[in-house]
């Protein structure tokens, strides 16, 4: 068997794997609430002759698959979280609720699981049919949006024996990343001062929200002078309430500071706490800072993504021939001028591969922590119409549609196929070490997660 009876087999079984998403899609459970879905993919890989292990690191809707034995060991990572208020109805092209204020899969991460599997049972058809030794594990990793799941489970070691792991995401175009994602703090100040009336005794109390307002102007002032693919963002999550002839005694915001390198981070979040001491200090309140969680930024290994990058380049991308075109130009006409649609709805061409890897992506993954425990590769497919974002109702309403099946079946194609071709140059994971030992500069993987924080208190902090 070669590759393209690979891609013969996914295409074969893509009903299976479009049923698997559609349930996912379905289920629409948010960060570490993922108990239905990960009960459908155990029932789904162990029918596959997968050995599967739930609850891995503390994080009861992670587990792993695992198939075979043996050298090399091959990780595909799979996400399965929605996101909060994005409730869609799939396949129209307005905003339309199914439940209020509900769940939706505005990430595609339905597509980015299933898409994996694919590629994991691909590879594993393959190992079989060939009578050849090596191991498959799939890792159900969960709470991407906001949970760090990744970032807790390379903590605790999850990934330390993968020779090379492979994942994709949905998206517009089919590409490889130009760059890493950036790597992301989340922190909570919370400021206390002493409650009083505002007008009888204004000199006996003490502000928390002048502070959290002078905090964000002294951050505000601190953004002209750092890196400019840096990015600090965040939310009041305490005004301290609603009278304003009462001095707030409590006031608190999230933060999200966010930087290419992880030693650029730790520096910035250490300016950014100085400013929130600053604020403390003028306005004779407190400031209790809580570090929430991090994800590290990714480390590209340049000998793994030319692989994918070939594949995505030589197979047939069946996004061409889906049913729905005319749904998916309607989705298009949402978001873009009519005028510069051009005769697709989608970008079908891949976009050109940056070889330098230097351009940063003004977002942040776990997935960048699996990268600095061993070499990973990743693509993004057009699972979505051209200028379709992330995050958005229109993602979610195309998450079932014919063009995104096609989208995901081209992802599990060009995984399984650059898992095919990394079994059979094995020199190729030496290089992959080679480069990834550049690329930390042979330091350890160091966890942006401090050990005090387990997954409970995160679960607690952010569902
Ligand atoms: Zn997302
Ligand atoms: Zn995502």
């Amino acid at each position: 068997m070669d590759k393209q009876g690979v891609i013969k087999y996914l295409e074969e079984r893509s009903s299976d794997f479009y049923a698997l998403s559609d349930k996912i899609w379905s289920n629409a459970e948010i960060r570490f609430q993922e108990k239905e879905s990960v009960n459908d993919y155990v029932a789904f890989l162990e029918k596959e002759g997968f050995s599967v292990e739930v609850g891995l690191a503390g994080l009861k809707t992670s587990f792993k698959a695992v198939w075979g034995s043996g050298k090399p060991v091959i990780g595909f990572l799979g996400e399965y979280d929605a996101l909060p208020g994005l409730s869609q109805k799939a396949g129209v092209a307005v905003k339309e609720s199914i439940c209020g204020n509900g769940n939706g899969h505005g990430c595609g991460h339905n597509l980015l699981g299933v898409g994996a599997l694919m590629g994991a049972v691909g590879y594993k058809h393959y190992l079989e049919t060939e009578g050849k030794k090596g191991t498959v594990i799939y890792f159900g990793c969960p709470a991407e949006e906001g949970g760090s799941g990744k970032t807790f489970m390379a903590r605790e070691g999850c990934f330390n024996d993968l020779d090379c792991a492979l994942s994709w995401h949905p998206a517009d175009m089919n590409m490889m990343p130009p760059g890493p994602v950036l790597a992301n703090d989340s922190i909570r100040y919370s400021f206390t001062g002493k409650a009083s009336h505002a007008a009888a005794a204004p000199e006996k109390g003490r502000s928390a929200l002048d502070a959290l307002e002078l905090m964000n102007i002294g951050v505000q002032f601190l953004r002209e002078h750092m890196p400019s693919s840096a990015r600090i963002h965040y939310a009041i999550t305490d005004t301290g309430g609603i009278s304003p002839n009462i001095v707030q005694a409590h006031a608190s915001a999230l933060y999200q500071i966010r930087a290419p390198y992880a030693p650029e981070l730790a520096s910035l979040y250490e300016r950014v706490n100085n400013i929130a001491r600053g604020a403390a200090l003028m306005t004779d309140t407190e400031v209790e800072i809580k570090f929430l969680k991090g994800t590290s930024n990714t480390l590209l290994i340049p000998a793994l993504d030319e692989i994918m990058y070939k594949n995505m380049c030589e197979i047939h991308n069946p996004v061409e021939d889906a049913s729905d075109m005319d749904f998916a130009f309607e989705i298009v006409k949402t978001q873009k001028d009519p005028n510069s649609i051009g005769d697709s709805a989608f970008n079908i061409k891949p976009y050109p591969w940056n070889k330098a890897g230097n351009i940063p992506l003004p977002g942040s993954s776990d997935v960048g922590d699996v990268s600095w425990v061993c070499p990973v590769t990743q693509c993004g497919t057009s699972t979505w119409p051209k200028g379709t974002a992330a995050h958005s109702w229109q993602a979610v309403s195309c998450g079932k549609s014919d063009f995104a099946h096609r989208g995901m079946l081209f992802a599990g194609e060009i995984i399984a196929a650059t898992a095919v071709d990394i079994f059979n140059n094995p020199e190729v994971i030496e290089k992959a070490w080679s480069q990834h030992r550049e690329k930390t500069g042979g330091q350890p993987y160091v966890c942006p997660i401090p050990k005090e924080i387990t997954p409970a208190e995160l679960e607690a902090e952010t569902t």
